[in-house]
Formats: structure tokens, C-alpha cells, sequence
């Protein structure tokens, strides 16, 4: 028997959320139901279900950092147990035996792709739904344990913001000695600059103003530069080693190369609507690269969250109520939260499910 639950769900780009209820399959042998206690809201999950991205499936449910406890597990689960502390991040599935899955890069495979956490074709051909919601029931091999030191809402946006940005730091090398740039400082990149400066490496925040500049500081930044000051580009030309380019908007990519040293990369994670055009000789001259970096695999996952325990730190987070998700997304799409809005999902509990 199906698990009927409250979601947030859109029935089209341009509909509010309303709160519904939605079926979660039947455990198998190898699923994890998770009682849902804290969902981050991902500029990513805007872009979908607003179809920026292109024409998401509707009637949709999205979400994709989540956090909770394991209420149920199947009869082949070895991983979980009852009351275990877990999280699910942007995939639920993959082949598991392609060499990008046997190298736990399960985001990469190959046979089909990954299965996304929401709007993607699930194993029995159904869409999936996201995370704004009381339960998830997920195969163990995608579940994630968040270790203790950490709250349930301060971890919930790890499993996203804080895997695409440890994944990208980690292979291009934020060090003691690199001068990393972070590039827009909202969800992800709050969670760049914690962890880049926790690797040790010298982090400078790029914002289109300083209104963020005291709070870059207490994340661990040394410095803050506000990119629409005059001759922005032409003063910190050569600067850094690695950029963290976060940002969800169109951005001139030859100004931002030009503030690289020799060598220097350019690690995309942003992911604007709109095609992105930039010159070969950004790239040529200096022998610099840009990269882009999708999440990131389940083992490193899981060695981020042991990371950001070890160092004392989750997400800084607003908290909000399922009513409050509308105003939330225009609140990210303005860049006016600091820095990630996660849903309080006690509060599906009096909420009325809307026809
Ligand atoms: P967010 O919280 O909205 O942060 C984006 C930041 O970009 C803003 O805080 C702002 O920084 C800057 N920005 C926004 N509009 C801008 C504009 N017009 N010009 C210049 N800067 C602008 O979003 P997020 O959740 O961190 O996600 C950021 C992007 O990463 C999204 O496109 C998302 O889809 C993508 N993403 C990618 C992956 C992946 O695996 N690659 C994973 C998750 C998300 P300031 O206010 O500091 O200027
Ligand atoms: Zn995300």
C-alpha cells in the first residue's frame, strides 16, 4: 500500500504552492522511509519548477536537501535502522554499475543518468517528488548519515549547496596558500566560503554589493569586493587561483577569467537559464580553465557532512513555514536571505490540504 503524505506542490510554473497529499511507494526490500523534520529550498528548485529550466512535470513537488529521521526500512536494508538521523540530496537512484557508479560518482552515470530527487523518470516509470513534504521513501544506497553535531535544519542544506561546493574545492585544490574567489554569495556560496576557508585557503567574496560583507567575514571570508565598484575588473586582474562561480543570473565570463592568475580555474556551479558566451582567448591567454561541477558522489557526500561536523559548522539558515514557501522564492530570487531558507515541516502538521 501506497504511504499517503502532505507536500508543497505547484500545479504549473505559475501557480502558489499548495499543500496536498501525494503518495510515497510501499517500502521495498531496499528502501528507507524517512520521516521528514527539515527540507532546504535550492535555487535550483526554482529554476525547475518555474521551467526555466524547460517544461517540468506538474502537478510537481520539489526539494532536494532533506534531512529526518528513519521511521521504517525494508527487509535487505543493512545500512539504517529505525530512529537513525539521515538525509537525501539531489539523487535517489542510478545504475550502480557503470565505472562513474562503481566509482561513486553516481551523479555522472552513464546508463541512463541519475535518478533526480524530483521531476525525473523514477525505476518504475513514475516522476519523482521532491522533499517540501512529510515523508520520502529512498533506496538505502542514496541515503546519507548526518552525524550528531549537527541540527536537522542546518544540515538539510548541506546535502546540495554543501556537496556542489566541497566537491568542486576539494578537486581544484582550496589549500593553505590558494587565493580562492567565491562568486555570488547566496545558498551555495555561503557554503564555499566556509569550506574553502575551513581547507585553509584565503577566501574573497565577490557580491554585487558589501551589504553581505559582515557576514562574509564571521563564514570565514578575509575579504569582501563588491564587483559593481568602478574598475572592479582592472583592479583585481591575476588575483586568485580558483573562482566558485555560483551565480544563478547571465554574468560577462571574460571580465570574471580576466581576474584569474595564470592557470587559474574557473569552476562553474551556477547554473543560469541562459546560454553563457565567452572568448577562447579568456582561456588561451594564460592557459586558464573553466569546469563545470554537477554535485557530487555519495561517498563524498557523506565525507562532507563528516567535514562540516568536524569543523563545527552547518548552513546559516531562515526558517520557514510550508505557507511561507511563495514568498521565500522571491525573497532567493532577490538574493535577500541569509543565506538558506529551509521549511520547518512540523508545520505540515495543522496545515489543511488544499483541493
Ligand atoms: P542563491 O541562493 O539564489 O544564490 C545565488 C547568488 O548569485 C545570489 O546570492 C547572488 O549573490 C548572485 N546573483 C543572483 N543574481 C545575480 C545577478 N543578476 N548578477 C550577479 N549575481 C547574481 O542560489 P543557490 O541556491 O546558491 O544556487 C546558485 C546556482 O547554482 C543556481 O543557478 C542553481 O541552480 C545552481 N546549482 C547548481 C548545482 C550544481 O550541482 N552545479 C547545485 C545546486 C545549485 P550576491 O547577492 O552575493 O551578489
Ligand atoms: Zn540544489
Amino acid at each position: 500500500m501506497p504511504i499517503s503524505v502532505k507536500a508543497l506542490q505547484k500545479t504549473g510554473p505559475d501557480a502558489p504552492f499548495k499543500v496536498a497529499t501525494i503518495d510515497r511507494r510501499d517500502p521495498r526490500p531496499d528502501d528507507v522511509l524517512i520521516d521528514i523534520k527539515a527540507a532546504g529550498i535550492c535555487h535550483s528548485d526554482i529554476h525547475t519548477i518555474r521551467n526555466e529550466w524547460g517544461e517540468a512535470h506538474f502537478p510537481l513537488t520539489v526539494g532536494h536537501e532533506i534531512a529526518g529521521v528513519v521511521e521504517a526500512v525494508g527487509s535487505d536494508v543493512t545500512k539504517y535502522k529505525v530512529g537513525d538521523r539521515v538525509g537525501v540530496g539531489c539523487m535517489v537512484n542510478s545504475c550502480g554499475e557503470c565505472e562513474e557508479c562503481r566509482d561513486g560518482q553516481e551523479q555522472n552515470c552513464t546508463r541512463g543518468g541519475m535518478v533526480g530527487t524530483y521531476d525525473s523518470e523514477d525505476v518504475d516509470g513514475s516522476i519523482t517528488q521532491g522533499g517540501y513534504s512529510e515523508k520520502v521513501v529512498v533506496n538505502q544506497d542514496f541515503v546519507l548519515r548526518i552525524p550528531d553535531a549537527l541540527d536537522f535544519d542546518v544540515a538539510a542544506p548541506l546535502l546540495c549547496a554543501g556537496i556542489t561546493t566541497y566537491s568542486p574545492l576539494a578537486t581544484w585544490d582550496a589549500a593553505p596558500g590558494k587565493k580562492v574567489a567565491v562568486l555570488g554569495l547566496g545558498g551555495l556560496g555561503h557554503m564555499g566560503v566556509q569550506i574553502a576557508a575551513a581547507k585553509g585557503a584565503e577566501v574573497t567574496v565577490l557580491s554585487r554589493s558589501l551589504k553581505k560583507e559582515q557576514e562574509a567575514k564571521e563564514l570565514g571570508a578575509t575579504r569582501t569586493l563588491a564587483t559593481s565598484e568602478e574598475d572592479f575588473f582592472k583592479n583585481h586582474r591575476g588575483e586568485f587561483d580558483l573562482i566558485l562561480n555560483t551565480i544563478s543570473a547571465s554574468i560577462p565570463v571574460d571580465k570574471y577569467m580576466s581576474l584569474l592568475k595564470p592557470r587559474g580555474v574557473m569552476a562553474v556551479v551556477g547554473l543560469p537559464p541562459e546560454k553563457q558566451a565567452f572568448s577562447f582567448g579568456s582561456v588561451i591567454g594564460g592557459r586558464k580553465a573553466i569546469a563545470g561541477s554537477n554535485i557530487g558522489g555519495i561517498p563524498e557526500t557523506q565525507e562532507m557532512l563528516d567535514f562540516c561536523a568536524e569543523h563545527g559548522f552547518g548552513a546559516k539558515i531562515e526558517k520557514v513555514s510550508v505557507h511561507e514557501v511563495d514568498d521565500a522564492y522571491e525573497r532567493v530570487v532577490a538574493g535577500d536571505v541569509k543565506f538558506r531558507c529551509v521549511i520547518d515541516t512540523s508545520t505540515f502538521a495543522d496545515a489543511e490540504v488544499e483541493a
